[in-house]
C-alpha cells in the first residue's frame, strides 16, 4: 500500500486531497498547524505540527518502518487578496521556511516522489485578448505579489533538490480553486466563497458590495477538478511546473452574476476600491491536458455545489450569534 503524506492537510485543497488519496487506496498521514475547521479529518493519522520548524518536517516524516513514497505539500501561509496584500512578511517568512525545510527534509530522507502546490501568482499581469501564457513564460520574472516570489523561490528550491537528490519532484501552479469545505469568512476567503458569503447573508432585494469593477478576468476551477489534477501529476512523468485550471475564464461580474442567480436572489451589485489583484489570466493548459487531464466542471456547476454549503455555514453562524 502506498504511503502518503499530505501538509497542510486541515486546510481546503489539503482536506479534499486527503479524500482523494484515501479512494485510490493509499495509507495517508495529515499534518497541519491547526484541525480542518469544517470536516473531521479522513487520514488515518493527523499530527498537529508546525512545519516552519526543521524537527517537525522530521517528524511528520518518520515512519517506524522505511520512508513515504509520496509527501504533497500544500501548507502554506495564504488566503484571498485581502490577505496577501497586506501579511506580506508572513507570508515570505513562513513560507519559505516551511517549504526550504519540507523538501531538504524529504529530500534527505529519501521520499520518492516531492509535490509542491504553486500558483498562477508566478505569473505578471496581463491585459484582456493577451495570448495565453506558456510554463516558461514565468521568466523573466514579474509576479504580482510577494505571495508569487515566495512560490516561485520555493519552485526553484524543490527543483534544486530534484535534480541532486533522488527525489522525484512535481510541482502544480493552481489557479483559483472553490468549492465546500474551504475559508469563507475572517479576511483570508478568495473571491467566489467571499461572493458566496455576501450573497448569502443578503436580503432578497439587497445590496453587495464587490471590490473593484467587476472587469478583471479568471478562471476559477473546481477543488475536485483540481485534486485530480494532483492525483494525475504526481504520478506522470512531466517534469517542471505545469498550470492547472480550467479553461473557462469569466469577468469578477460573471462570477458575480453567477453566484446571484445559484442564489435564486434579486441583488444589486456596488464596486467599490479593494485589493483586487492582477487584471487578467490566460495560461496554456497543453501540459496538464498532455496527460489526459480536463477541467469538467463548470463555474456554474461548481458554484451550485459550493453555495448551499457556504449559506449553511452563514445560517448556522447567525443561528449561533443570536443565542448568545
Ligand atoms: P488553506 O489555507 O486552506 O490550507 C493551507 C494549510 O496550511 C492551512 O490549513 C494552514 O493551517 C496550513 N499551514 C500554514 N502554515 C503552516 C505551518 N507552519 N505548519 C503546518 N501547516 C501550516 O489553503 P488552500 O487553499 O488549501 O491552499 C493549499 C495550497 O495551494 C497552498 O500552498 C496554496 O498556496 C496553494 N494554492 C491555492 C490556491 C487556491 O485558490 N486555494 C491557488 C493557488 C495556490
Amino acid at each position: 500500500m502506498r504511503r502518503a503524506l499530505v501538509c497542510g492537510a486541515g486546510g481546503f485543497i489539503g482536506g479534499h486531497l486527503v479524500k482523494k488519496l484515501k479512494k485510490e487506496g493509499s495509507w495517508v498521514r495529515g499534518v497541519d498547524i491547526k484541525e480542518h475547521e469544517f470536516a473531521p479529518t479522513q487520514a488515518d493519522e493527523f499530527l498537529l505540527l508546525d512545519l516552519r520548524e526543521p524537527e517537525n518536517c522530521k517528524a511528520a516524516l518518520s515512519l517506524a518502518d522505511g520512508t513515504f513514497d509520496e509527501v504533497y505539500q500544500l501548507a502554506a501561509d495564504m488566503g484571498g487578496m485581502g490577505f496577501i496584500s497586506v501579511a506580506e512578511c508572513e507570508i515570505m517568512h513562513n513560507n519559505a521556511l516551511l517549504n526550504v525545510h519540507m523538501i531538504h527534509t524529504a529530500a534527505k530522507m529519501g521520499v520518492l516522489r516531492y509535490f509542491f502546490s504553486s500558483s498562477v501568482c508566478v505569473y505578471r499581469d496581463m491585459q484582456p485578448g493577451e495570448p495565453e501564457l506558456t510554463e516558461d513564460d514565468a521568466f523573466p520574472a514579474h509576479p504580482d505579489n510577494e505571495y508569487g516570489w515566495e512560490k516561485l523561490y520555493a519552485e526553484r528550491v524543490a527543483m534544486a533538490y530534484g535534480r541532486h537528490y533522488d527525489t522525484n519532484v512535481r510541482i502544480a501552479r493552481f489557479q483559483n480553486c472553490y468549492g465546500p469545505y474551504g475559508t469563507w469568512t475572517g479576511g483570508r476567503e478568495k473571491a467566489p466563497a467571499a461572493i458566496c458569503r455576501k450573497v448569502a447573508e443578503a436580503e432578497d432585494g439587497g445590496v453587495i458590495e464587490v471590490w473593484g469593477d467587476g472587469t478583471a478576468i479568471r478562471a476559477f476551477t473546481y477543488v475536485d477538478d483540481l485534486v485530480e489534477g494532483i492525483y494525475l501529476l504526481m504520478h506522470s512523468d512531466l517534469e517542471g511546473p505545469t498550470n492547472i485550471g480550467s479553461s473557462q475564464y469569466v469577468t469578477v461580474d460573471e462570477l458575480v452574476e453567477t453566484v446571484i442567480e445559484v442564489a435564486g436572489k434579486r441583488i444589486k451589485v456596488k464596486y467599490v476600491p479593494g485589493p483586487v489583484g492582477v487584471q487578467a489570466r490566460n495560461f496554456s493548459k497543453a501540459r496538464i491536458h498532455s496527460i489526459g487531464w480536463r477541467a469538467k466542471v463548470s463555474l456554474k456547476e461548481g458554484i451550485e455545489y459550493t453555495y448551499p454549503w457556504i449559506e449553511t455555514q452563514v445560517k448556522a453562524a447567525r443561528d449561533a450569534n443570536s443565542t448568545v
